[in-house]
């Protein structure tokens, strides 16, 4: 879209090559990038025109294009109660609303990021998919979120140390904005995540994940596999009926042995019907000769999806027991946010 004083660039779209380049559009030095980066996204500053050393010309034109920066509005914020987890609901500016959710782990301070409203993967035990989809996010819709956390782990002294993007939506489907977020979460200027402190986790798009290995963005990838044979996979997620369980697997030995890492599986453990001592067995053959790590996360209630219920303890530790037995790394992800329902798919908002 042209650049307009009706419609100014949003610079938290723009990647630090592409302030460089939007600098020297405008016939100003592509090296005032640099201040303009760490204002945003080290010194939580969004105010452009108070950056010493930019030229006067770039300070007049940010104190016109207050909207250079645009942040969307906080709708509201609950905490967990024992003070962890926190939920925030954004209002864009179309009036469309997303939830984006921080997790206070010690050393590992993590942003939840969502990168649509709704979702149209329609997994049956997912709120975000139950609500349909409303759009993709910008790349500066995306950062927003994170430099909004950023900005509250700020006045505690606190920095962001992880980005998942786990929140609404299906992030490979958005993957072009989704990318360009990762490229500045990245960036050794700004927040400065290692690639692997930034989990992008998929429902199994295939082409995206071919896309990913051969880009090679700084991220990790996680795929939720949630069963390990295609009918039942079919089951629970409908884009296993697009992209069936043999092309995934596919996609993702590629990945691994292109790119040489790890990869990661989400499992979310319904109550009988993926976590008997048969299914973990399974995945374990299905992972063996795979650099994996496996993710169980007990399903979270979301209301509306019937009787499901997350798996006992008994049965987690069981079912990660056997893939250890396997070789298979595999760690629990317990129930964080629940009680404010900022846990994994209980993420929805009202259209
Ligand atoms: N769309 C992406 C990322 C967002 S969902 C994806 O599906 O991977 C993040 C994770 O939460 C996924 O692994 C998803 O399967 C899982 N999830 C969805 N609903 C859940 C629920 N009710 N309880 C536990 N995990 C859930
Ligand atoms: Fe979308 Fe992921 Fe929810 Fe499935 S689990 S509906 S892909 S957000």
């Amino acid at each position: 879209m042209p650049e307009t004083s009706a419609n100014p660039v949003n610079l938290l779209d723009l990647t630090r090559a592409g302030v460089a380049a939007w600098l020297q559009s405008r016939g100003e030095s592509p090296a005032h990038a640099r201040r303009i980066w760490r204002s945003l996204y080290r010194d939580n500053n969004l105010r452009l025109d108070s950056i010493p050393g930019l030229p006067a010309r770039l300070k007049a034109l940010f104190s016109w294009a207050a909207d250079a920066v645009p942040l969307p509005q906080i709708e509201n914020e609950s905490r967990s109660p024992d003070g962890t987890t926190q939920k925030f609901l954004f209002r864009l500016a179309d009036g469309v609303r997303i939830e984006t959710v921080l997790m206070r782990y010690t050393g590992r301070t993590t942003v939840c990021l969502s990168t649509q409203a709704g979702c149209a993967m329609g997994c049956v035990f997912c709120a975000t998919g139950r609500m349909g989809f409303a759009r993709n996010l910008t790349t500066g819709e995306i950062i927003a979120q994170a430099l909004l956390v950023q900005r509250t782990l700020a006045a505690e002294d606190t920095r962001l140390r992880n980005a998942v993007f786990m929140g609404m939506g299906e992030p490979l489907n958005n993957y072009e904005a989704v990318m360009r977020a990762v490229d500045i979460l990245h960036d050794a200027g700004g927040f400065a995540l290692a690639a692997e402190r930034i989990s992008v986790s998929t429902v199994g798009i295939v082409p995206g994940i071919r896309r990913m290995t051969a880009e090679a963005p700084p991220t990790r990838l996680a795929v939720s596999l949630h069963a390990a044979t295609q009918e039942e996979r079919a089951a629970l997620l409908p884009a296993a009926r697009i992209w069936d369980l043999d092309e995934l697997m596919a996609a993702c030995r590629l990945y691994v042995q292109k790119l040489q890492c790890k990869i990661f599986f989400e499992w979310t453990l319904i109550q009988g019907v993926n976590d008997t001592p048969v299914h973990a067995r399974t995945l374990g053959r299905l992972l063996r000769d795979l650099s994996a790590h496996v993710n169980l996360i007990p399903l979270n209630p979301v209301s509306g999806a019937g009787a499901s219920a997350g798996s006992e303890p008994e049965r987690v530790r069981e079912f990660q027991d056997i893939l250890l037995e396997e070789g298979i790394p595999a760690t629990v992800r317990q129930y964080r946010g629940v009680d404010i329902a900022a846990g994994c798919g209980q993420l929805a908002t009202a259209p």
